[in-house]
């Protein structure tokens, strides 16, 4: 069972306790993107594992009539065990999605990955005429040549600010860059995406940036937030008009993505060591 102080990030071990979070989120008028624990799988087991959980899971989405859609890591369904395993595993899990009206997100990892993963998406989401989205990084020097390509595809684009440590040759390394290119491509999504653009931040600068460009271009947006990060103006957001969505993290492997989320901002670190000790 998850403690107490890893509940804020994380919906519980089971497929169900994330069901009931998204519920919950729905009631604010809040979507849920569910996201199964779990990553770098060298071995075909636990990516067959992982898809198969993918695939009741969108079963149960689809039966429970919850607002909420799915999000995986290309390494969790079989990218370090070989691009052929993660395409069908991805293909699979595309075509469950695609028949049960239940949207399929992909992640992206650090920059070796993009390739494969860019290749296999657009391959499938031009078969399955939308019903899927990719997450691009703004610190990623490709990413404005990648958005290109994808402009004319359909399915939607999550915007990013990437949360890989990456070489300088292929990425922005400097926080002020990354932000001045981010703010770039979200404008440039608004311009050029006529179905909408995705934006993953918590950044109050980029969220009203992102009202702005709504306001002179017109494109539908959503912002996507992760769990247990400024909940409460997720909610403001929503009962504003915006479509928002959470994103849910949940199962066994939960420890490693807490400590993340702990180490990453000092408020959290402040917030677990209260927990911990009661107070
Ligand atoms: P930051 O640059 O971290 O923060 C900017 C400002 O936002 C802060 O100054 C503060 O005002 C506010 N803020 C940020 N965090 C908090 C907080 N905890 N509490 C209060 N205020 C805060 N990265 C990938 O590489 N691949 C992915 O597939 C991916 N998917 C994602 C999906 C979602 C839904 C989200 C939200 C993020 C995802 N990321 C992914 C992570 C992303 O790349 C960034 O690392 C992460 O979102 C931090 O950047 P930020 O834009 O939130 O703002």
């Amino acid at each position: 069972m998850i403690p107490p102080v890893a509940n804020r990030f994380v919906a519980g071990e089971t497929p169900s306790e994330a069901l009931d979070h998204a519920q919950t989120l729905n009631k604010r008028d809040v979507s849920a993107i569910l996201n199964l624990l779990g990553e770098h799988y060298h071995d075909p087991k636990p990516a067959t594992e992982d898809t198969d959980t993918y695939l009741e899971l969108v079963d149960n989405i689809a039966a429970s009539g919850a607002a909420a859609c799915i999000s995986v890591k290309p390494s969790q369904i079989g990218l370090d065990v070989g691009e052929t395993v993660f395409e069908n595993n991805l293909a699979e899990i595309a075509e469950r999605g695609d028949k049960k009206g239940v949207f399929v997100w992909v992640d992206m990892e650090d920059h070796t990955t993009t390739d494969a993963t860019l290749d296999a998406y657009e391959s499938l989401v031009r078969d399955h005429g939308g019903g899927m989205g990719l997450c691009l990084q703004a610190n990623l020097r490709r990413t404005r040549e990648d958005l290109e390509r994808l402009a004319d595809a359909p399915g939607k684009v999550r915007i990013v600010k990437g949360a890989y440590d990456e070489p300088s040759d292929v990425a922005y390394t400097s926080k002020e860059k990354v932000d001045e290119v981010y703010l770039e491509l979200i404008e440039y999504m608004f311009e050029a995406f006529d179905d909408g653009v995705a934006i993953g931040s918590h950044d109050p600068m980029v969220i009203d940036a992102a009202r702005e460009y709504h306001r002179e271009y017109g494109t539908p947006y959503e912002i996507q937030m992760l769990m247990g990060v400024r909940t409460d103006r997720q909610y403001e957001l929503a009962s504003d008009d915006i479509e928002v969505y959470q994103y849910v993290p949940y199962g066994s492997k939960w420890l490693s993505y807490f400590y993340r989320r702990v180490r990453e901002r000092k408020e959290n670190l402040l917030f677990a060591a209260r927990a911990v000790i009661g107070r």
